[in-house]
């Protein structure tokens, strides 16, 4: 962990201010460039994209650490590469990983479908008590994963009892942040090892960039970056140009995405053609107190189930006109896609039974449109469901 010495909006636009002499352009320019000439007679010093150690780079680098409090960042060129590199940096063929059960499908199939080839044993806790991670814990456990806020029910993982768990055995803990950023939450100060970012989502926030981040201590970042250059899952110079314009306005986007997602779920509470909300800011969400001790904003995203069943979802999302039936999230315009068709497709239907992840559960990633305006777009879509 690394103090910093300025506040979260500024960490955002400026990471550590450096003084700008005459002529110095206010927004860096992209080195669009694969390579950069060298010092002679010396292996030190080789910049290269694939290496993460060209200028665009080091420079949203800097600019996460500061924001994680950590000594280090790597952005990677997905959130899947930053999740796929973040685990191999600490387990080896024979290890143990326990990871939550609540997580995004494709970190599942990763596991399930690469992980398991590589000798690498992967168990599912489902975290609603914290009992069920001792219960499955085995010899060979070197590793936690969890999502701090979870996709789609918005769960909220307790990670200070799972810090102290990880610290006691002398384990790594995981923690995917993409729905909480550091603006909501800060992992590396609940005690956690590594966080990864898919910085697709609200990091970038502009809905056109896939990119990813780990964040942590130098060694495990170091290493992170070893296995980047040989797996090859690299940022573009363009890319990360992208996301660094993006975080410059990641607190104020943040607050927005905040409050829309509070007012909106309310409204929703309130509806008498919902059934089911599922929001941390609500009283009512099973982790609500985790929630509110954790996190400093309960985020932007809501689920919602309909009374009428998957026939009133669908006609739902066939009404919406401002709101765009679409997977992914965090950016500034507001989406809306069934859980069970997108990010969670691949697992089998039982598990998505279990899990609560039903064909009438509808996920909205609220924008930052004006609040009024996208409720009035569920209200009058809404309106065109009842029987
Ligand atoms: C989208 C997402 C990922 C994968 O990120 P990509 O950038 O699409 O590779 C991983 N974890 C969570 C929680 C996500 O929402």
């Amino acid at each position: 962990m690394k103090k910093p010495s300025k506040g979260l909006a500024t960490r955002a636009i400026h990471g550590e201010p450096e003084p700008k002499p005459a002529g110095t352009p206010v927004v860096a320019p992209i080195y669009q460039s694969t390579t950069f000439a060298n010092p002679v007679g010396t292996a030190e010093g080789v910049l290269y994209t694939r290496y993460g150690n060209t200028p665009n780079q080091l420079a949203i680098a800097q600019r996460l650490a500061a924001l994680e409090g950590a000594e280090g960042a790597l952005f990677l060129g997905s959130g899947m590469g930053a999740t796929a590199m973040a685990h191999l940096a600490v387990l080896h063929p024979g290890d143990h990983l326990l990871s939550s059960n609540w997580i995004y499908g494709g970190t599942r199939r990763l596991f399930d479908e690469e992980f398991h080839r590589l000798g690498i044993d992967v168990s599912y806790v489902t975290p609603s008590d914290p009992r069920n991670w001792r219960r499955q814990l085995k010899k060979n456990t070197r590793a936690v994963f969890v999502e701090i806020v979870t996709n789609p029910l918005m769960r909220v993982v307790d990670i200070d009892y799972l810090a102290t768990f990880c610290r006691e055995l002398g384990i790594s803990l995981l923690v995917d942040s993409t729905f909480a950023t550091p603006v909501n939450c800060r992992p590396l100060e609940h005690g956690a090892d590594i966080i990864i970012h898919s910085a697709t989502k609200y990091l970038n926030g502009h809905s056109d960039v896939i990119a990813g981040a780990v964040v942590g201590d130098q060694p495990v970042v170091d290493e992170v970056r070893r296995l980047m250059m040989l797996w090859g899952p690299a940022i573009d110079p363009h890319q990360a140009w992208l996301v660094e314009r993006g975080l410059k306005t990641l607190t104020v986007r943040m607050e927005r995405h905040n409050a829309n997602g509070l007012a909106f779920a309310q409204w929703a509470a309130d509806h008498p053609a919902v059934d089911e909300v599922w929001y941390p800011g609500l009283k009512q969400h099973p982790d609500h107190e985790v929630a509110a001790q954790l996190l400093d904003g309960f985020g932007g995203m809501v689920a919602l189930s309909l009374k009428g069943g998957p026939e009133a979802v669908q006609t739902v999302l066939k009404h919406l006109e401002l709101v765009t039936h679409a997977p992914s999230l965090g950016g500034p315009e507001s989406l809306v896609s069934v859980p069970r068709f997108t990010s969670h497709t691949g697992l089998s239907d039982a598990e998505l039974d279990a899990q609560g992840i039903t064909d009438s559960l509808m996920r909205v990633s609220l924008g930052i449109e004006d609040e009024q305006d996208i409720i009035a777009d569920f209200e009058a879509a809404l309106a065109k469901s009842k029987p």
